[in-house]
């Protein structure tokens, strides 16, 4: 496995909260981080079917056109009730003509499960997929996942996307109501961060 030797990346999103997340989770590197929006990258078309397709996508585009190894992330909720939606197409499901509305999404899952009069508790799991690409073609991917359960109403101010209506398993708040540290020591997110820095900056 190649390792991150560069003392600068470019963080290949332009999702806020993702942004937020993954240059908390870098801080302790001492890794210089600017992202794609910073350098003026346009954001490139998320044309496969897969997490790992999307997020091989998104950092070789930036590594190529910023000439820094890139991180991505694609990551999304499946639904055991809903065999798995929206999964790569989380993102998707928010669409509006006005931009993204989450709680428009969020709730098109509650009352997906409930037409389907779905089972509780209601399993759900965010997974994630980290890619470093390099300027010379060479990637990494990492993945990681959380399970939970998604819950209605809503609820938390916190994080971003769905964590309002995802519980995670052996929990009693949903990740927008927890701290945001304690999301980052058990999320997603963080479970394949684990991996990469095993395996890439260790
Ligand atoms: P994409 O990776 O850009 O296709 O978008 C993934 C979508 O999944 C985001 O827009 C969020 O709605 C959702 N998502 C991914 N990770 C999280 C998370 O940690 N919390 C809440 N929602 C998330």
């Amino acid at each position: 496995m190649r390792k991150l030797t560069e003392p600068k990346i470019v963080l290949a999103s332009h999702n806020a909260g993702k942004l937020r997340e993954i240059s908390e989770l870098l801080k302790p590197f001492g890794i210089e981080v600017v992202s794609a929006g910073e350098l003026g990258l346009d954001e490139p078309e998320e044309t496969e079917s897969t997490f790992h397709g999307n997020a091989r996508i998104k950092a070789h585009y930036a590594a190529k056109n910023a000439g820094l190894p890139a991180l991505s992330d694609d990551s999304g909720i499946t639904v055991d009730g809903l065999n798995g939606a929206p999964g790569v197409y989380t993102a998707d499901w928010a669409e509006t003509p006005k931009g993204r509305d989450f709680p428009l999404a969020m709730s098109k899952v509650w009352n997906a499960l409930e037409e389907r009069d779905a089972e509780y508790p209601r399993l759900a799991a965010f997974n994630c997929t980290l890619c470093i690409a390099w300027p010379d073609g060479h990637d990494e991917i990492f993945d990681g996942t959380v399970k939970g359960e998604v819950v209605w109403p809503m609820r938390g101010e916190h994080g971003f996307g769905f964590d309002p209506m995802f519980q995670p398993l052996g929990h009693s708040e949903t990740f927008g109501e927890m701290d945001p540290a304690q999301k980052h020591a058990m999320s997603h997110r963080a479970d394949a961060f684990a991996k990469l820095i095993a395996g890439c900056l260790d």
